[in-house]
């Protein structure tokens, strides 16, 4: 161990201070996103992002003075001088849904991208529809979903989906990577990646989330303003006709399918809209005009 040097200790505490007013000058000039920081903070080895206390940090965001930041850490019990990476998960969790929204209405809701949900029950057509969508609206972001199924014939990865192993999906769990997640059709694992859908919102794109119910649930707890869609088939029996002439399940996948889907009609009434497809043509015109005449609320 080198002695300990007086003069270096005072230059490097110089140092880090540099560094924590140069990030706090960046959340404050909004160059960096207020709530992927939040969330970097939480495994980083960076001990300038772990280290920063959570009022310094409420503090640096616009709008938001001694008196807010105050307010906010007694709301949640979280001690002023708590740093960033050594909140605990229930604190973390419940400050997490305040810097969404103080994020959204620092950046004008005007100027920040629609996070759309789209869910449905399996072949009802949710894919086709969305794709429709996408030839009258080019702009519009998917959102590529980890997964731990294999990829099928013509599927890519990075495309289609990231098909991950079971570890590496476990560690995206585990590092807070994943805005939502779930075992779907009781098969396999399937997450949507936080980050990228967070950037192209504050972005100022539209991004589609083709996810399950069950992820829908997760994304409307996390607090994230979002338009959440139900893509309906006309009938019960249509859509188990529609799985038959797919012929990519095997019977008792087919099965396992089905069970889902009841399930997952029952959900439609939790959703801001529910749309028949029917028509593909007609039901993608109605996601567009849902679109069009959407306003953020931004609160
Ligand atoms: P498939 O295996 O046919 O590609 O997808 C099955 C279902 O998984 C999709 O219909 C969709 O509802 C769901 N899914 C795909 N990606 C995600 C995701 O990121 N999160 C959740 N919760 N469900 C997903």
């Amino acid at each position: 161990m080198p002695p300990f040097e007086p003069a270096d200790a005072a230059q490097r505490s110089v140092e880090r201070r540099k560094a924590r007013a140069e990030l706090k000058g960046q959340l404050s000039r909004l160059e960096r996103d207020v709530v992927t920081t939040f969330d970097e903070a939480e495994n980083t080895s960076d001990p300038i992002l772990a280290g920063l206390r959570v009022d310094w940090f409420l503090r640096s965001l616009p709008g938001v003075g001694p008196t807010k930041a105050t307010r906010i850490l007694d709301r949640h019990g979280i001690n002023p001088r708590a740093t960033l990476g050594g909140l605990r998960a229930k604190q973390r969790a419940a400050l997490r849904n305040e810097v969404v929204r103080l994020a959204e209405r620092i950046q004008p809701a005007s100027r920040q991208g629609i996070v759309v949900v789209i869910a449905g029950p399996t072949a009802v057509g949710k894919h086709t529809v969305i794709e429709r969508v996408r030839e009258i609206r080019p702009d519009i972001a998917m959102s590529v979903s980890a997964t731990t199924r294999q990829a099928r014939p013509g599927e890519h990865d990075g495309e289609d989906y990231f098909f991950v192993s079971d570890q590496e999906f476990d560690r995206l769990v585990r590092e807070g990577e994943l805005l939502e997640w779930a075992v779907v059709h009781g098969a396999h694992r399937y997450g949507t990646p936080r980050d990228a859908v967070l950037k192209q919102k504050s972005a100022g794109k539209t991004v589609f989330l083709e996810i399950d119910v069950q992820g829908a649930r997760q994304i409307r707890e996390s607090g994230i303003e979002a338009l959440f869609v139900f893509i309906a088939p006309p009938t019960f029996d249509a859509l188990a006709e529609r799985l038959e002439s797919r012929g990519t399940e095997d019977d008792a996948e087919r099965q396992r399918r089905l069970a889902t889907a009841v399930e997952e009609l029952g959900a439609r009434t939790e959703f801001d809209v529910v749309v028949v497809n029917d028509v593909v043509e007609t039901a993608a015109r109605e996601v567009v005009d849902l679109l069009e005449a959407y306003t953020p609320r931004g609160d």
